[in-house]
């Protein structure tokens, strides 16, 4: 894991934060609330701070200055501090999900009557159900695009071939024209990449790109906000149609799963926030921690839908998406894929009038007729195309974060980035045009299985290579990679079309388009996997073993392995979409592997590099390096902002107002108004305060709410939690009390300041906190840790 680095600006995140839900970010609002000796460290030497290379000086010890500092605190006004006061005042500020169930006096009594009405039986039996429907309906949505993507592309191809056909002279003696159909393939690429890009930017930002890193964070804890909502399904998959008929280097598995993702949270929660409508149905499902796992079973059967590979598609959310699992939701996450392949299967093998339903996946990648064979002394030529794919793959990961810091900076403005997708589209369609312009590449019709070969220049019985590879979406052509017989391609045709389709794929990657990268990946894969095969066997012309398919194969794996730097899954999931025999495992492996080992060398998988130049505070799976023999002392936060266990309303109003920390530990045997010194008993959320300030539950008028308080007035309103704001000001009711017992949470994670950092990030990571109180021996607070504690100090 390479430590984070921290910009000394905001910069913009996944999409935008633009929403509501979020407030402003610290260092927007910080300066005006430092207090004590937080003015101490300025921003400005943030960065310097962080980015050395040994443990970062201890900021914040209790015996230190902010400790002193504590003792002149009066709380009887709330003292409210930089959030933080490292660099991480200048990162956007995304928040947590709440991971860990809150186990209140309210949840215990909903425990205990639904024992006695054996509802937990009931309970994982819905949930069982939900599963399975989530596996319907994400497959009925991908046959939905998937059909409309072919519809589309075919009747873009068919009459861009016919335009060539009445357009071009046969013959080079008439001379080559390609203008008219070069100027009717623009336009039909333009336009819906155009009409793509503007639902993207202008509607829902946030579902640009292919979504797999956002819903990695989200599966890790991380709020993005809008992720999981119905309009941002409607513009992903608008997104996606578009920019794959326009023509983009991209594909649709990435979106799939993003797609799952959203079926799965709309679905398990039954209500829509969006329509205002609560079906009432699933209503003890309505928590971060319930959703989350359902998340992940959505985004596996999206990931099954697209590659037609139902272990597959459970392996990648394992090993790519879940920071969370156990063995029950692994099962249901199975079952949640199968379900998704076969619906889909059904409704594809029925569309396309096939009665033997083998319409397996979306990424329809052909079986192999003859099974694959290695001898093994090509188990070290697979290695090296292993350790090529991991170069390439980590000099594109570079190369593609080096276009889009640079689009962050020099391309801010929305209509800009309409423009630069169109750019890139005209970009493609020129590559491609001046590619079957100049390059001849004749091939005699008959052996080539491409849907649309195009005669162009060629001879009567003769089809253009060049042209095959472009006339077609990037899936068909792996397909042809794959599967073309020896002899269909140039070596030169297709050494311009890998180095073309990776500098093109390069800067597709990050434009304001809905895309996946996984298609133009194994594209470039097979490309150079096939190019290899076939130069080696131009000068060993006895080295038969070269199966110019096989190698494309293995290309592909390596490519792929190189940029995304997944291992298991993907070598499962090639597996199960071509087809090939299970004995072929070993010689993908080897190149997984070797790819990955190779990339992990320069950089990290393109996933965490779009995390981690957002600056998201994903945790890592083990404790970044820099914390090694630290202890809590040195990360924590103090003083910490703290709410009695009975308190005035007031307090809680202006706390809340001033100070915008999601979690406040209560306390009891207080001295004077000396909160931050008192007993720990418990954690309250912001958003459980606001719902109690908003629906008046006050000591004083105990007896008009108790009645019909449960833990599902906190659920109604989850997941869109009012603001502050929506609450009116309390003037009236400024001597009014609310008591916390049956709302807090009163077993919060607590550890000692003395604790190591490496185990108190275990603790929090395998937990799923959102807050963790570091508390001294006589069990008063001591500080309070945050994920970005774990991150940015
Ligand atoms: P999250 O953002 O993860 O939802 P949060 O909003 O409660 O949680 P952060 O934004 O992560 O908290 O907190 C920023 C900094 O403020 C961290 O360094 C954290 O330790 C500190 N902090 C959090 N809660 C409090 C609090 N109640 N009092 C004082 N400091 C706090």
């Amino acid at each position: 894991v390479v430590p984070i680095s921290i910009p000394a600006k905001p910069i913009e995140t996944f999409g935008e934060n633009r929403s509501e839900e979020m407030p402003t970010t610290s260092s927007a609002n910080g300066a005006a609330h430092i207090s004590g000796n937080n003015q101490n460290l300025l921003a400005d030497d943030l960065p310097s701070l962080l980015e050395h290379n040994g443990p970062p000086p201890p900021v914040n010890t209790i015996n230190g200055s902010a400790g002193n500092a504590r003792n002149h605190i009066n709380d009887s006004e709330p003292i409210f501090h930089l959030r933080s006061r490292t660099a991480a005042a200048s990162t956007p500020n995304y928040e947590s999900l709440d991971y860990e169930v809150c186990e209140n006096t309210l949840f215990q009594e909903e425990q205990r009557r639904r024992l006695r009405e054996r509802f937990s039986l009931r309970k994982d039996v819905i949930r069982w159900i939900i599963f399975i429907q989530i596996g319907i309906i994400t497959a009925l949505i991908a046959c939905t695009i998937d059909i409309i993507i072919e519809e589309l592309s075919e009747l873009k191809y068919n009459f861009l071939k016919e335009s060539v056909a009445d357009n071009v002279p046969l013959s080079d003696a008439t001379g080559r024209d390609l203008v008219i159909p070069f100027l009717y393939w623009i336009l039909l690429s333009i336009l819906p990449v155009a009409f793509g890009a503007a639902m993207v930017t202008y509607i829902e930002p946030i579902t640009a790109g292919s979504g797999i890193p956002q819903v990695k964070s989200y599966l890790n804890g991380v709020k993005i906000p809008r992720i999981v909502r119905i309009k941002t399904l409607a513009v992903k998959a608008i997104g996606v149609i578009t920019s794959v008929v326009g023509g983009l280097a991209g594909g649709k598995e990435g979106p799939m799963i993003h797609a799952g993702a959203v079926v799965a949270a709309g679905i398990s929660q039954g209500k829509s926030t969006t329509f205002v409508k609560d079906f009432r149905v699933f209503k003890a499902f309505r928590d971060d921690h319930e959703k989350r796992d359902f998340v992940l079973g959505g985004g596996a059967a999206g990931v099954s839908a697209a590659f037609g590979a139902p272990i597959g598609g459970m392996l990648f959310s394992l090993e790519e998406a879940a920071s969370f699992w156990n063995q029950n939701l692994i099962w249901r996450t199975l079952v949640a894929s199968i379900i998704s392949v076969f619906t889909l299967n059904i409704v594809l093998s029925a569309y396309h009038g096939l009665n033997d339903f083998t319409f397996t996946g979306l990424f329809n990648l052909g079986k192999f007729d003859q099974p694959l064979k290695f001898d093994y002394f090509e188990l070290p030529i697979f290695m090296i195309l292993g350790v090529t794919g991991g170069l390439l793959g980590a000099a594109w990961n570079s190369l593609n974060t080096k276009i889009n810091n640079f689009r962050k900076r020099f391309i801010p403005w929305k209509f800009a980035k309409v423009i630069e997708a169109v750019v890139v589209a005209m970009l493609g369609v020129t590559l491609a045009c001046l590619m079957i312009y100049f390059i001849n590449d004749c091939r005699p019709l008959g052996n080539d299985p491409t849907i649309h070969p195009v005669q162009l220049f060629c001879e009567d019985n003769e089809y253009n290579a060049v042209a095959a590879l472009w006339f077609q979406t990037p899936e068909a052509t792996v397909r042809s990679l794959f599967h073309d017989p020896p002899g269909s391609h140039k070596i030169l045709t297709l050494a311009m079309f890998t180095v073309v389709y990776y500098v093109l794929s390069c800067a597709t990657f990050g434009l304001n388009v809905s895309l996946g990268v996984f298609i133009p990946t194994a594209l470039v894969g097979a490309a150079w996997g096939r190019l290899l095969a076939m130069v080696t066997f131009y000068l060993f012309p006895e080295a038969e073993f070269l199966h110019p398919g096989k190698y494309a194969l293995i290309g592909a794996a390596a490519n792929l392995g190189g940029v995304l730097r997944m291992t298991i899954s993907l070598s499962v999931i090639l597996m199960e979409t071509t087809g090939i025999e299970s004995s072929f495992f070993f010689p993908l492996i080897i190149a997984l592997i070797s790819a990955k080992w190779v990339g992990d060398y320069f950089n990290e998988g393109i996933y965490d590099t779009q995390i981690q130049v957002n600056h998201v505070p994903m945790l890592p799976w083990e404790p970044l390096p820099q914390y090694k023999g630290l202890t809590a002392k040195e990360i924590l936060s103090s003083p910490v902002v703290c709410i009695k266990l009975r308190d005035s309303a007031h307090y809680i109003y202006k706390v809340l107002k001033k100070c915008d920390h999601n979690g406040f530990p209560v306390v009891d045997n207080v001295i004077g108004d000396r909160r931050s010194e008192g007993r720990v008993c418990g954690i309250i959320l912001r958003s459980q305060l606001i719902v109690i300030l908003l629906k008046s539950l006050y000591v004083e008028n105990k007896r008009f709410w108790l009645p019909e308080t449960s833990i599902q007035t906190f659920r109604d309103v989850y997941p869109r939690y009012p603001s502050i704001k929506s609450v009116r000001k309390l003037d009236d009711k400024i001597n009014y009390t609310v008591d916390l017992a049956m709302f807090m949470n009163p077993s919060p994670v607590r550890v000692n300041p003395h604790d190591s950092v490496p185990r108190i990030f275990q603790i929090f990571r395998a937990l799923g906190l959102r807050h963790l109180l570091v508390i001294n021996n006589e069990n008063r607070i001591a500080g309070i840790i945050t994920r970005r504690d774990f991150i940015y100090k």
